[in-house]
């Protein structure tokens, strides 16, 4: 089938003709059909229950990507049915990560704590219809009576009360009469269905818990399965996106709806992310927070949003990363690499170029006057001439990196050493006569003498050299601390239940290096948080949250090339 979308502003006229995933598919299809009047109206309901994470965002650039694609709309409903585990707090994190990715859901922010009374009140017509009833059974009871997949359950005693009992029961069980756990409502559906879901399913337990909407409105609290259908349908959503895990479900979603013969969305269910060298439960990443494993949800190293925004991750580095990876029905699980690469791909395009020396010696140039300064142009992206050009301060001592030099060059390093020639980037051509050593025999000082006639980085005479290598200049250098993030496990698989002990054992030891004494060129005083750069030669960068006017703070988002897939190869 081939794409026809009724507004496309995003996708290039190369892309008109790239073949349709699979929900595209249903949704093309009722569009032809007029199902749902031709409207296509998704949202994307988290618990606030933890911060988003990279599974989210999949599923927020799906249901805002189907909305837009379609000229349909697209909500943000919290799923808040579970007062134990909700905070406001998760709430603010997810409306802004939400907005951060550029998911738009304008005035269309709902809640689903606030349709408890209509919930209640179509309880009540499935009671009257005689098709749900006040359980007495404990939860461990109604789990020993469930049956096997090859033995049906066993009815409840309570499964025949009247249907007035049942409305009186109900009723005493909002009011708070009864303690919590005691009873529950439950649908009467079928204690011999092959699909556990339609065991009589609960649909209300009760539970004292104070709501962050609701206080202590309710004693009653629904089960996700009654409430789901039932957000879909109130907020006239047509196609309700969800993950695998809920398929088995789908026979309950519709019959909650079809008894009660209400409007009816359409449940789609595609294959959960899962990403190599992360853990993605909210269980576990809330855990790594709380022991202290991370610096927060925000640590660059987390899978989170607010993580990978930190990071240096743009909204589009996202789109682009789950642009490559597709939709599916079948689980799978994605190379962090493909993630990494996504970064990469979008910061080349549009980060701007600056210098910076992460560990640095000095380059003085002996035959350069000593009290001159001059200004060299240097280009901020290659990739976009629109950013134009800087200038970057010159003069007669610099900062180069350490591994810059060496005294004892084998053939192939092209970079400094006694009698070789090197490019200082948009600079000059420097040979090096030597170093300076401290009384331990460390290299303290290079030294070099530069060629006047290659002011630019090139030279008159069409002489060419091997190596570029990146500098600062000393009296203007900017202080900066570094924080070279790298994958936070060491195997691909931290959660797999193979593995001997807990995920927490294979936090890779090395997941932040920190470089307290980075010099960086004075351009970069002009940064703002989140700004992202190209440090040449060494990486990605993001200017940290945690950066004063004292000391720069930079967190690394990406290394230039991805170093894993060699260390694999090697
Ligand atoms: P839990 O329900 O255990 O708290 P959850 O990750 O399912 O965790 P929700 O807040 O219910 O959290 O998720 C909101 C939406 O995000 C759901 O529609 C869910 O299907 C989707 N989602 C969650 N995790 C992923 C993932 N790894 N990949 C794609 N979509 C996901
Ligand atoms: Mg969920």
């Amino acid at each position: 089938m081939e794409l026809k979308p009724t507004t496309n502003e995003t996708n290039e006229s190369s892309e008109a003709t790239r073949s349709l995933h699979f929900i595209e598919q249903i949704i093309v299809a009722d569009e032809k059909s007029g199902r749902f009047g031709g409207q296509v109206h998704t949202r994307f309901p988290p618990e606030p229950n933890g911060y988003l994470h990279i599974g989210h965002a999949k599923s927020i650039l799906l249901n805002y990507g189907m909305a837009k694609e379609f000229g349909g709309k697209f909500n943000l409903r919290f799923d808040d049915t579970n007062p134990a585990k909700e905070d406001v707090e998760y709430v603010e994190s997810i409306k802004e990560d939400v907005k951060w990715l550029g998911a738009e859901w304008e005035d269309r922010l709902f809640f689903a704590s606030d349709y408890f009374e209509q919930m209640y009140e179509l309880a009540i017509r499935l009671i009257e219809k005689g098709k749900a009833y006040v359980c007495d059974l404990t939860a461990d009871q109604i789990r020993e009576t469930r049956g096997t997949p090859t033995v049906p359950g066993t009815p409840s005693p309570w499964r025949d009360r009247s249907v007035e009992e049942n409305l009186d029961l109900f009723r005493r069980m909002r009011d708070g009469e009864f303690p919590d756990g005691s009873k529950t409502l439950r649908a009467k559906i079928d204690m011999a269905s092959p699909n556990f879901n339609l065991r009589d399913p609960v649909m209300y337990r009760i539970v004292r818990a104070e709501h962050h909407r609701q206080g202590n409105k309710w004693n009653i609290y629904p089960m996700y399965d009654w409430a789901h259908g039932l957000e879909d349908s109130i907020e006239g959503i047509t196609h309700s996106i969800c993950t695998l895990e809920f398929e088995n479900h789908r026979p309950l979603y519709d019959w909650f709806l079809d008894e009660l013969g209400v409007y009816h969305p359409q449940q789609i269910e595609f294959a959960r992310l899962n990403l190599t060298y992360a853990v993605m439960s909210k269980r576990k990443l809330l855990e790594l927070v709380k022991t202290g494993c991370v610096d927060g949800w925000d640590d660059p190293r987390m899978p989170t949003i607010c993580g990978l925004r930190r990071r240096g991750y743009t909204p589009e580095s996202l789109r682009i990363f789950c642009k490559t990876i597709g939709v599916a029905k079948f689980n799978s699980t994605v190379d962090a690499t493909v993630l990494e690469n996504s970064v990469r791909e979008d910061l080349n395009k549009i980060a701007a170029r600056r210098m910076a020396v992460l560990d640095p010696i000095k380059l003085v140039i002996d035959n350069y006057p000593d009290d001159k300064r001059e200004t060299l142009a240097a280009i901020n992206n290659p990739e976009n001439e629109a950013d134009g050009e800087r200038e970057v301060p010159f003069s007669k001592t610099l900062y180069i990196e350490r591994d810059d030099f060496m005294e004892d060059a084998p053939k192939k390093y092209f970079r400094l050493t006694p009698g070789a020639e090197v490019r200082l980037r948009y600079a000059y051509y420097v040979t090096c006569k030597g170093c300076v050593k401290d009384e331990n025999g460390n290299v303290v000082e290079v030294h070099c003498d530069y060629d006047p006639e290659t002011r630019g980085g090139q030279s008159a005479d069409g002489r060419k050299v091997r190596g570029t290598i990146h500098w600062v200049d000393a009296s203007s250098a900017l202080d900066a601390e570094v924080r070279l993030y790298d994958r936070l496990f060491n195997v691909p698989n931290p959660d797999d239940p193979q593995n001997a002990g807990d995920y927490k054992d294979y936090i890779n030891p090395d997941s932040l290096k920190i470089v307290e004494s980075a010099k960086v060129e004075p351009a970069l005083a002009d940064a703002k948080i989140e700004d992202r750069f190209q440090f040449e030669r060494v990486g990605y960068f993001a200017l940290d949250k945690n950066s004063t006017s004292e000391k720069l703070v930079f967190n690394r988002t990406a290394s230039l090339r991805d170093s894993w897939s060699k260390v694999a190869k090697k």
